[in-house]
């Protein structure tokens, strides 16, 4: 699939985005037209994006076509687990020199492929652009092509260039590749009437394992997981499911879109953060898949579930209850973690309301309350500001404003990507209850808010 203006502007211009909806009437939201800035891509330029949306296919090698620090800054910044290969987990670049700038990369990256494939033996190659790759003008679709032939087996090219524009442009280019090669290349062997597939979940931590188990029960079948702990050739066989769920995220909601026009597949948006959004989640599955018989079988479980959650969450409410916390994160994030936030009992005075769209920026208004402060930028001094105005108690976030929190003198808890601990489903909400426990009731925070020992002697 070659990447040209007309194929940006088209991912840019995606209309289930409701970033892309006029604002009020005065034009577009930013969020899906920002550019990364030279110098500044780092965790944020398009190949980064498309890396993001793809490596989680655990059973693929990935090969990034391009100079060694595109391959060696985004690998492993994401905690996407995998329950069986582990050849995601295997970071291969081309790694190209001058010369190759020089005289061309496409040999180099046809050896690396047929490398890959001799050693590896994995279910397909990714390849991925990177600037350099692309500037000079290596033809990835004829190279990935030749190799398929010789190989036997599929490569994709994902032409996402780090140029071409932020991270969500290349998740949506990484969706793009998927829909090109590989959706729908395989029958299932088998199709039930409860046949789903859940996109833009990436199986943090293992946060899929906390909610598999009820779908099971639900006798529901996870056609195939686009793409945290995917398998090749489920996604293949994805154009067969009854419906798309799409959590938390609308980086691939193009996919969710064109595999509805394609494949007449329905698509809802869910949430697999807090008691209210899981429940949400699986009657709104059972609404779209089944019967009357069905949905009374998903009210069964949200009843022993939420009974069960209640009796392991009580001593944590006690505990946790009133606590003041400023969140500061993005997306859907900055609501749904309102909403488990509040499940505990405690207080959200501040979110943030930066990547969120405007039905986001609705729901958060709603939960917040008249008094919560919707912060629309953060920078570390703003947000020591909002923490010492709401005399907050502990500080929701991202893992590069931990240190934000230590100068605040507050505990902290991981939310975004880079946390070792799954919150989602109900398993979940208890795994974030403890972590949030011991975060604030740390004996280190006596400790550090103390006098320090100098300042005592001077005071005497
Ligand atoms: S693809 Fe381009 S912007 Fe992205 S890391 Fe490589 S050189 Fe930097």
């Amino acid at each position: 699939m070659k990447i040209t203006q007309g194929k940006i502007n088209e991912l840019l211009s995606e209309s289930a985005c409701e970033h892309n909806h006029k604002k009020e009437g005065k034009g577009k939201n930013k969020s899906c037209t920002q550019v990364a800035q030279p110098g500044a891509a780092q965790g944020g330029c398009a190949f980064d994006g498309s890396t993001i949306a793809l490596v989680p296919i655990t059973d693929a090698a990935h090969l990034v076509h391009g100079p060694i620090a595109c391959a060696g800054n985004s690998w492993g910044s994401r905690g996407s687990l995998s329950s069986g290969p582990m050849l995601y987990k295997m970071g291969f670049t081309t790694d190209i020199t001058e010369n190759d700038v020089i005289f061309g990369g496409e040999k180099r990256l046809y050896k690396a492929i047929q490398e890959v494939h001799q050693r590896y033996s994995p279910a397909a190659v990714f390849v991925y652009a990177t600037c350099v790759t692309a500037l000079i003008g290596d033809d990835l679709d004829a190279v990935c092509q030749k190799a398929a032939e010789k190989t036997g087996i599929p490569v994709i090219p994902v032409n996402s260039p780090g140029f071409i524009g932020s991270k969500n442009l290349g998740n949506r280019v990484g969706g793009e590749s998927l829909l090109e090669y590989v959706v729908g290349t395989v029958e299932p062997e088998t199709t039930t009437p409860y046949d789903i597939n859940l996109i833009g979940e990436y199986n943090i931590a293992g946060e899929l394992w906390g909610v598999l188990p009820l779908f099971e029960k639900l006798g529901i079948r996870v056609l195939a997981k686009i793409t945290g702990d995917g398998r090749y050739k489920d996604i293949c066989t994805s154009h067969r499911a009854k419906l798309n769920v799409m959590i938390c995220s609308k980086a691939l909601i193009n996919m969710a879109r064109k595999m509805e026009e394609r494949y007449g597949i329905p698509y809802i948006e869910e949430s697999f953060y807090g008691v209210e959004d899981i429940n949400r989640c699986l009657r709104n599955i059972a609404l779209k898949l089944g019967d009357s018989e069905f949905q009374a079988r998903v009210e069964d479980l949200i009843r022993n579930e939420t009974a069960k959650l209640d009796r392991e969450l009580a001593s944590y409410r006690a505990r946790l209850k009133g606590k003041r916390v400023v969140l500061y994160t993005g997306g859907v994030k900055s609501w749904s973690i309102i909403s488990a936030a509040k499940d505990l009992g405690m207080e959200v005075v501040a979110t943030s309301t930066k990547k969120s769209t405007e039905e986001d920026k609705a729901r958060i208004r709603e939960l917040l309350g008249a008094d919560g402060i919707m912060m629309e930028k953060g920078n570390a001094q703003e947000l020591l500001r909002v923490i010492d105005k709401t005399k907050a108690d502990m500080l929701i976030a991202g893992g590069r404003n931990q240190y934000t929190a230590l100068k605040a003198r507050i505990p902290f808890l991981d939310i975004n990507q880079e946390r070792h601990h799954p919150y989602a489903g109900y398993v979940g909400m208890v795994e974030m209850a403890r972590e949030l426990d011991e975060a604030l009731y740390s004996p280190v925070w006596a400790q550090v808010r103390s006098a320090a020992p100098w300042d005592l002697e001077e005071a005497v």
